[in-house]
């Protein structure tokens, strides 16, 4: 096994050949720009995020301004992306940072790992990318790099499997050159060590990657252990006026899709008429249903059945959570992507 400093000396000599320098999250890395990108970048490939966080930061180019955004629009300007409690937890933090630390992101592990949405890992690159502290970051690029080098057993979402990844990772940090040896991890991680065909022949770690001489490189990290993924129903009623506007209502904070913006959803084994007349005097001219869609979660599938129903309006005034929306307008609003895919063909 090489030394600690083998270990970093290596992963930044390559860095300096073949690192990435020119993310955009890289040109200034403020706190604000490491904490959004590392956000952003959780589950997320870069070359989606890129867009994404160049859009945000157009509209949000500080901590101060997303403090004093309505939430709505935080959602509308993540739609897409998906794991939207990332984003209300960002909104949540920027608040309490203006509040508690008078704008100013805090500059201590404690202190972040307090804030929603930062973990440990998250913490460690705020600190280390933006701060210059010396901190080990352990996301799936990393666990990954680390499982294959050790030759680590086991499921890295298993606590004592997270540990043992923790330890490892805290005991080669380098003395120097923090910033860019944890850069150097996630870029070995996305571009060579990758989840499926790791580029072993072009790695720096080779000579010593235990998972390499075992020969079984992709053996490593453990899998999650299989379970069925259950598969829920549900009927979204995609009402439609006299003015082609559609009805949309905002979701419960939380839950799947919290605060944003979706159609009026009933049980499979609802009736739509009495649901209509019941809840919203509404008289139904015309009732079509439409194909049906499938939306995957991490924990469940979501079978959609949508019904088109034409129908008249009569004394449902506009609620706060229900309203009527042009088409066109919908687009401004926090929609999961489902529902923001269906307008889009839907307008068409
Ligand atoms: S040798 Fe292969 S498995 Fe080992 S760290 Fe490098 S790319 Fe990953």
């Amino acid at each position: 096994m090489p030394t600690t400093f083998d270990f970093s000396q290596a992963l930044l000599d390559w860095y300096d050949l073949y690192g990435r320098k020119d993310l955009p999250w890289q040109q200034e890395p403020t706190p604000y720009h490491v904490w959004l990108s590392e956000i952003m970048l959780q589950q997320t490939q870069v070359s989606t995020v890129i867009d994404y966080y160049q859009r945000f930061l157009g509209r949000f180019p500080d901590i101060q301004a997303l403090a004093k955004a309505p939430q709505d629009e935080v959602l509308a300007y993540w739609s897409g992306l998906g794991y939207y409690a990332r984003a209300r937890n960002l909104h949540k933090t920027a608040r309490i940072i203006v509040e508690d630390y008078d704008g100013d992101m805090p500059a201590s592990l404690e202190a972040l790992t307090g804030l929603p949405g930062i973990g440990r890992s998250t913490a460690g690159a705020i600190l280390t990318l933006a701060f210059h502290q010396c901190y080990p970051i352990l996301d799936g690029n990393v666990k990954r790099v680390l499982a294959r080098f050790f030759a680590i057993e086991g499921w890295p979402g298993i606590k004592q499997v997270e540990n043992q990844l923790w330890l490892r990772a805290e005991s080669l940090l380098p003395k120097q050159r923090i910033a860019n040896y944890i850069q150097a991890q996630m870029d070995l991680g996305a571009t060579l060590c990758t989840r499926t065909k790791p580029d072993c022949p072009h790695c720096p770690l080779q000579t010593q990657c235990q998972a390499y001489i075992l020969g079984q490189p992709e053996a490593y990290p453990g899998k999650k252990p299989r379970k069925a993924i259950p598969v829920r129903h549900t009927q979204w009623l995609i009402m439609q006026n006299e003015l082609g506007e559609v009805l949309l209502e905002q979701r419960p904070s939380q839950g799947i899709w919290g605060g944003l913006w979706s159609f009026p959803e009933i049980s499979p084994d609802e009736d739509i008429s009495s649901y209509c007349g019941r809840y919203r005097q509404i008289e139904i001219q015309s009732s079509t249903a439409l194909a049906s869609l499938q939306h995957v979660f991490t924990h469940f599938r979501l079978n959609i059945q949508p019904t088109l129903l034409r129908c008249r309006v009569s004394g449902v005034a506009d609620k706060d959570q229900s309203k009527w929306y042009r088409i066109e307008d919908t687009f401004k609003l926090g929609l999961p992507a489902p529902v923001k895919s269906f307008l889009k063909s839907f307008n068409e």
